[in-house]
């Protein structure tokens, strides 16, 4: 591993150190109302972060997968929501522009909004029906080309900080088209007619990220709404990887660095009366804290490994298996120090308001957040023997018997 940390990594870490400090006195209650944590928001346009993966001559900070890899660590330890909200913006930004499919001049426009404008750029290419398993790379959501621009009719779901993002990327199907795997991607704006936001987020963990449904009807977009357009989406997808899919890794990651921070604190500080030591003098404690950090260094140098890779071989095969790893592993990771720091904090970490219940709750999205421990496991199966996706058989029947489902 050849990945170093530079001077200007280091910058942009205490930079998120500090923001993530003021994102903490605010990450309770936005957990317990699942609002959207805008005052954060602003924050990170305020400090610069919205052109963090813009490059330098678009007039962007010209970050790539590590830099951020290494700010979302730390974002996540003061809100994990704002961390994996604000990832949707980096990871639509960084795939168009990074994307050959993607023309220069709408890099340009792109990139003005974001770092002249401070638009913030919410991301939702998920339906209620997406699913990793087979034949889903491409949208149930229609758009038709109109006077002017283009109306889309379709159910997005899952789409974080929808409701206060000043865009969202969408992909929909062009209505006009018939390759199967063709798409468009296109910007709907926050207040565009015949959008609707349905407000169903109130989940388990990752609740002020508000990744509510939002209902698309006849939804009219102008002509400039129009990011791109493919007869074939797939290898505008599987180029953005590292983005779309490679990103929310550290953001979990910092969930575990919290918990295990948090935890290792506590039992340095209580002390049972009738006892001289604290909790941390006990065999079992010391032991379960090691096994913890084993898993949290092998959980970081997975996650900064496939980032490194990412910025300095772009998504070649090497480059995704390392991501799909990195995901698998710190899903896996994430999970079991959270729980473990449960375990050791007793029954005080049970309570709402401990940081330790709300981290094993958000931990617990790890293994389910896209790319899903078992889908990383599939797709590094087949890129470690080096088999073509399409020659192995689709895990369930497929209802396309003509051509078969659209393989990622
Ligand atoms: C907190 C949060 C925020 C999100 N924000 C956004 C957002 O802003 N925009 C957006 O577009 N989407 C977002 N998503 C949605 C997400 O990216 C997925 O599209 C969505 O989770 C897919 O639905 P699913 O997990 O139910 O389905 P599936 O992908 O079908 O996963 C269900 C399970 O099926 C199994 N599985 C799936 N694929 C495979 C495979 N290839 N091989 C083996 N097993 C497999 C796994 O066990 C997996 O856990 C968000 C999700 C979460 C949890």
């Amino acid at each position: 591993m050849e990945f170093h940390i530079s001077e200007e990594h280091r910058k942009l870490q205490h930079r998120a150190r500090r923001l993530a400090a003021d994102f903490a006195t605010r990450a309770a209650q936005h957990d317990r109302d699942a609002t959207d944590p805008v005052e954060n928001y602003a924050a990170l346009r305020d400090a610069g972060f919205y052109g963090l993966n813009v490059p330098a001559e678009l007039g962007g900070a010209g970050v790539g997968l590590f830099g951020w890899s290494l700010a979302a660590e730390e974002l996540a330890q003061g809100c994990a929501s704002t961390a994996l909200s604000f990832n949707m913006h980096l990871s639509v930004v960084g795939p168009v522009m990074e994307s050959p499919l993607v023309a220069r001049e709408t890099k340009e426009r792109l990139a003005k909004m974001v770092v002249h404008e401070g638009k913030l750029i919410g991301g939702n290419f998920s339906e209620p029906t997406t699913s990793g398993l087979v034949g889903t790379a491409v949208p149930l959501a229609r758009a038709r080309r109109v006077d002017g621009g283009y109306r889309i009719t379709g159910r997005k779901a899952f789409a974080s900080m929808i409701a206060v993002a000043d865009f969202c990327m969408v992909m929909a199907r062009p209505e006009e088209t018939a390759p199967p795997a063709a798409a468009m991607v296109l910007l709907v704006p926050r207040d565009a007619t015949g959008k609707r936001v349905d407000k169903v987020w109130d989940t388990l963990g990752m609740r002020a990220t508000r990744s509510d449904a939002m209902t698309l009807d006849e939804c009219f977009v102008s002509d400039d709404a129009l990011i791109v357009r493919a007869d074939d989406i797939v290898p505008f997808r599987r180029h953005g990887a590292n983005w779309f899919w490679g990103s929310y890794t550290a953001v979990y990651l910092g969930i575990a660095v919290a918990a295990y921070k948090t935890i290792a604190a506590i039992v340095k500080e209580r002390t049972p009366p009738g006892y001289a030591q604290s909790l941390a003098y006990h065999p079992d404690v010391r032991r379960h804290v090691a096994e913890m950090s084993v898993d949290l260094e092998a959980a970081r140098l997975l996650t900064y490994h496939a980032a490194w890779l990412s910025d300095t071989e772009g998504p070649t095969p090497a480059t995704v298996a390392a991501l799909y790893r990195a995901k698998y592993f710190v899903g896996e990771a994430v999970t079991r120090i959270t729980r473990t720091a449960m375990t050791l904090g007793g029954a005080h970490a049970l309570f709402k308001t401990s940081p330790l219940e709300r981290l094993f709750r958000d931990g617990a999205v790890a293994p389910v957040q896209f790319p899903p421990r078992d889908f990383c496991l599939a797709s590094l199966g087949l890129l470690e023997l080096g088999l073509d996706p399409a020659d192995v058989l689709p895990p369930l029947k497929t209802d396309r018997p003509d051509v078969g489902p659209i393989v990622r």
